[in-house]
């Protein structure tokens, strides 16, 4: 893309997100390229030259592009099942149709997951995958495919499990990797895939799946391959009550002392969930900088908890909003999880002082960006950072006449999207997306989930 063809967009409300919370009644954004350019209150500067599109915003909210740090794509295809379960129970009841999956069936369901979330203004997504049954082809590859042909920016964070039921885990002896395996194949993920640029479109994390999953030699070797490697460490850490116990049975201690024995507290790691954290596990995020995926909905729909969100903001634990994979939360959006987060929390311990709307959005944006290891280059709309915005429209019957723009974002009913923006390109228009057939990822992934339930009742 020539460096200096700029889209003009103008007459909006923006909420840049920046350090300052900088936001702008009637505003312009200029982008040039795959940059921001300029962002500002009033009208863009007048005599710009190559100008390919001036954009009328009337009516709309600019923010950052949403970012989700939590994810697993495949589930889109198991959606609506076990639903009454806590997070062990419905594991134990869904692992093994998830043995089952195979490379077209994640494919047509990481195009379901990432047209949900692209279409809801999502603009780097992640996903977290870890079952990978022996003969089931180049699942990394086929997920890495589907995200860039919908257009978004990505993190895969490569995921294993090696510990199963025979080593007193809770996953079955056919639904896991050996130790080796999982090394290796990671290792060759990160190789193939990471692309450590300013503007990467695709990077890759590691990422074991959980404490009782996983065997300790996986997470120490993993952390230590990560660090060698240079990329970012990523796992589901202090999830339930049951996870609390499983540890102190089997490692003598809770969760967050058995990450810091494994060398998995770091600025270069995050994890899902963190709802059962006391005093001093929030102070060790904090002192370390380990970043936490905040999954509201999830963490509702397992009846896991309430994540200490304000607490950990307090601490400067960096916090950004995750869906988690869609069989614990079947709608698969993002933008409604600003308003989860914010309404679950105040039903805590904080109240009413749990979050505000600005908090929620900084959550979805900026912490997102935080999380992956991507601050300086997405997050917030600045001059010099990567073009990934989102125009929402407030002015019809769902929003027009709620008080200010990002209020009626955050608190109000899920906002269309009118244009989002990865790298200086579209990807939605008009609520629909320009790079993918909605409809027919909707008839392939009803076909491929029937697919899979047929497999799996045959055992
Ligand atoms: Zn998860």
């Amino acid at each position: 893309m020539a460096a200096d063809r700029r889209i003009v967009i103008e007459n909006c409300a923006i909420a840049t997100v920046d350090a300052n919370d900088t936001e702008h009644a009637s505003g312009h954004v200029v982008v040039a390229g795959n940059r921001i350019e300029s962002v500002g209150a009033g009208r863009a500067p007048e005599g710009l030259e190559n100008v390919a599109r001036r954009i009328d915003a009337s009516g709309h909210l600019v923010t950052p592009g949403l970012v989700n740090t939590h994810h697993h794509f495949y589930q889109w295809i198991t959606r609506g099942l076990a639903t009454d379960h806590n997070l062990f129970n419905w594991l134990v009841a869904l692992y093994p149709t998830w043995a089952r999956i195979d490379e077209p069936m994640v494919y047509q369901a990481a195009q379901g997951s990432l047209a949900m979330m692209a279409r809801g203004g999502v603009t780097t997504a992640m996903d977290h995958h870890y079952v990978f049954p022996r003969g089931s082809g180049d699942l990394s590859g086929a997920i890495i495919r589907a995200a860039r042909e919908m257009g978004v920016r990505f993190t895969l964070a490569r995921g294993s499990m090696d510990r199963s039921e025979k080593d007193g885990g809770l996953p079955p002896d056919f639904a896991v990797e050996t130790l080796d395996g999982a090394l290796t194949a990671t290792e060759a993920t990160v190789k193939e895939h990471h692309d450590a640029s300013f503007d990467a479109m695709t990077q890759v994390a590691v990422a074991p799946c959980s404490p009782f999953s996983v065997s300790t030699e996986l997470l120490r070797q993993g952390a230590e391959l990560a660090r060698r490697l240079g990329v970012r460490l990523h796992t589901h850490g202090s999830e339930t009550v049951e996870e609390e116990q499983f540890c102190k049975e089997l490692f003598g201690m809770g969760p967050t002392d058995y990450f810091e024995s494994t060398g998995w507290l770091g600025e270069d790691v995050w994890m899902a969930h963190c709802v059962h954290m006391n005093d001093s596990d929030i102070a060790a995020f904090a002192r370390t900088k380990t970043g936490v995926a905040h999954c509201p909905s999830s963490n509702a729909r397992l009846a896991a908890g309430i994540a200490r969100v304000p607490d950990m903001l307090a601490a400067g634990v960096p916090v950004g909003l995750g869906v988690d994979g869609t069989a614990s939360n079947e709608s698969g959006e993002l933008h409604t999880e600003l308003r989860n987060a914010l309404l679950i929390n105040r039903l805590g311990a904080h109240r009413e002082a749990a979050l505000n709307a600005r908090q929620a959005l900084r959550l979805g944006t900026y912490g997102g960006a935080q999380v992956l290891g991507r601050a300086s280059e997405i997050g917030s709309l600045e001059p010099g950072k990567l073009a990934d915005l989102v125009l929402w429209k407030l002015d019809t019957l769902a929003h027009a006449s709620i008080a200010d723009p990002v209020t009626a974002l955050v608190f109000g009913a899920a906002a269309p999207v009118t244009a989002s923006f990865v790298n200086g390109r579209q990807i939605v228009e008009d609520n629909r997306l320009l790079h993918a057939d909605e409809d027919a990822i909707a008839r392939s992934t009803r076909a491929e989930a029937q697919r899979l339930a047929r497999i799996a009742v045959q055992g």
